[in-house]
């Protein structure tokens, strides 16, 4: 069990940004996995609708954004290797090509088992269409590491703390003394990208968020309950949450500049809102299926829920404000 304090560097609510995260097996026919991703802001992945996406990304800043876009991030084994030195271990699994300067030990514990469970969970239960491209993913093993590494190999600084996925070059980068739950968190990018090219901004940070923390039960995974509740309790009880409608239609320059750290949590609770139910697989596919005349997926929950949104929404309130987290110790 470790405890991570990083701070962010972006200035937003480091108070939150101080989380536990474990990692536990349980080998038994259940098992357990339980990591937290210690990102709020954490991740500018592009995923969406690339138009859109990229057009607001223009409008919202950034030139630190779209010179990351730019990054030559290599798509064979002996590229990335010279890129990166003798001191990465690089391999290749399926679509994904995974370079890290962690130890043995821990690298063969992250890629064998919590990479490899969750990426075929994921496969089977929601992505249908897996990644065509290579996606380049890079796992620093500390601070250090990340910020020095993405200085040499990038020329750039980090956009945050803990990591991103870049949809144009389909690379991920991990500070993993953010936890594992980062890697998690951004390989659900990865894979809803392929999946889901058209994905609003709710579902794509809802269900990344999600599953930054969870656990592998039963051959399937579950989201767990996270530091982002207290924040989204305390401001509906005081009924100051972002109507779900309005969430759902947000854009990402809006979802990004506009109270970002309680739409993430509102994204992220309505996924497990909708999972405890036993409809979050089933909105997925029916969103992802009939997102060209339902763009925000109001009409797929209404489906799904067999109740109109403002009903749904109603429930989800009572729902969130029943919901208990208990700070690690
Ligand atoms: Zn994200």
């Amino acid at each position: 069990m470790f405890r991570c304090t990083e701070k962010s560097q972006s200035g937003l609510c480091p108070a939150l940004l101080r989380v536990l995260w474990t990692l536990r097996f349980f080998t038994a026919i259940s098992f357990l996995l339980l990591f937290n991703h210690a990102a709020l802001a954490e991740d500018t992945s592009d995923t969406g609708n690339p138009d859109l996406i990229h057009k607001n990304w223009e409008d919202t800043d950034s030139a630190k954004l779209l010179s990351w876009s730019q990054v030559n991030v290599p798509k064979d084994k002996k590229t990335l290797r010279l890129q990166l030195g003798p001191e990465f271990q690089v391999v290749r699994r399926g679509e994904f090509l995974i370079a890290s300067d962690l130890d043995s030990k821990r690298f063969d514990y992250l890629i064998n088992g919590v990479f490899a469970c969750c990426r075929e969970i994921m496969g089977r239960e929601f992505f249908k269409r897996k990644p065509t491209k290579v996606v380049t993913v890079y796992i620093f093993k500390d601070r250090n590491s990340y910020t020095n590494g993405l200085k040499k190999n990038f020329g750039m600084d980090p956009i945050s703390p803990y990591g991103h996925y870049g949809h144009k070059k389909r690379y991920i980068v991990v500070n993993y003394s953010t936890g594992p739950g980062t890697l998690v968190h951004e390989m659900t990018h990865a894979l809803m990208a392929e999946d889901f090219p058209v994905a609003p901004i709710w579902i794509s940070e809802g269900m990344a968020s999600l599953y930054e923390q969870c656990r592998v039960e039963n051959d399937s995974i579950r989201g767990e309950q996270n530091w982002r509740l207290p924040e989204l309790k305390k401001t509906i009880a005081q009924n100051g949450h972002t109507p779900l409608p309005e969430l759902f239609a947000s854009n990402t320059k809006v979802f990004r500049m506009m109270r970002e750290s309680l739409n993430y949590a509102q994204s992220r609770y309505f996924c497990l809102y909708l999972e405890e139910q036993g409809l979050l697989r089933k909105l997925y596919a029916r969103f992802r299926d009939t997102a060209k005349t339902d763009p925000t997926g109001v009409k797929a929950i209404e489906y799904v829920c067999g109740k109109d949104i403002t009903t749904v929404e109603r429930e989800w309130r009572e729902w969130v404000l029943k919901q208990k987290w208990v700070k690690p110790k």
